[in-house]
């Protein structure tokens, strides 16, 4: 069984439907879509170890199956830049999920790579009742939620239905260079798109998949935060 399979397994025996960051990313990472580099703390000491390993500035995040939106709950802290300042961290992020859900169970805290700001893109997908599968494709924050700017395929998807898909949101100037904003990484983009095709389509358990935000650079992307709800 593969890295995946198992994963979804484990979850589907606990009766989780919902799979923690750490799981989501580590399916995408299998499924070749570029992740932060992570690791999963129990301790304040360990969150140390593995900032320092992994490189300042780190991101902490709460891991906990009862909290899906982690900013929500003070759960996010991003550019902790030395280890007093992660250990400090640890303990005010458990701190806020107890504060926002007494009787969450908790797994531990997420130490992350901190992906420097770049232009925000989100990529999802969910099984629409009368075409199966789809996938979304828009800009992060205001072009998605106010302005509603996004595109949709009936997957699976080919190279390209996925370059389509970019290029068809209103937004895509700004994706290829404007102004001040440089030129992303189309491709790499188009790359992701066909990967969370190619995973959605091999695993009818994945109700909904959020990759919100992917950064995208001039020569890469990099998802930063990942979603899996099982069905
Ligand atoms: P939520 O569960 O609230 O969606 P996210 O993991 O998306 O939590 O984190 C909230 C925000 O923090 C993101 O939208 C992004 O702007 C920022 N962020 C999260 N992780 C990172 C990271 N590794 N590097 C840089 N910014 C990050
Ligand atoms: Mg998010």
């Amino acid at each position: 069984m593969n890295k995946t399979d198992k994963i979804i397994t484990l979850a589907q025996k606990e009766g989780r439907k919902v799979l923690l960051e750490p799981e989501a990313k580590a399916i995408c990472s299998e499924y070749g879509i570029p992740v932060t580099k992570f690791q999963v703390a129990k301790t304040e000491k360990e969150a140390a170890e593995f900032a320092q390993a992994i490189g300042f500035p780190v991101v902490l995040k709460i891991v906990s199956a009862d909290i899906v939106h982690k900013s929500d709950a003070g759960g996010v802290m991003v550019n902790l830049k030395t280890k007093e300042e992660v250990q400090a961290g640890f303990n005010k992020i458990l701190q806020n999920a107890k504060k926002y859900k007494a009787n969450a169970k908790i797994v531990g805290v997420l130490v992350q790579e901190m992906a420097p700001s770049s232009t925000e893109v989100i990529v999802g997908s969910v099984k629409d009742p009368q075409f199966g599968p789809t996938i979304m494709f828009g800009l992060g924050g205001i072009f998605v939620e106010l302005l509603k700017d996004v595109t949709f395929r009936v997957l699976p998807i080919d190279e390209q239905e996925a370059a389509e898909m970019i290029v068809g949101v209103k937004a895509f100037p700004l994706l290829n260079g404007y102004r001040n904003v440089p030129a992303v990484d189309v491709k790499a983009i188009v790359n992701t798109l066909l990967c969370v095709s190619k995973l959605v389509m091999d695993h009818p358990e994945i109700k909904e998949l959020d990759l919100n935000p992917v950064l995208a650079y001039p020569h890469s992307v990099k998802t930063v935060d990942a979603r899996i709800i099982l069905e």
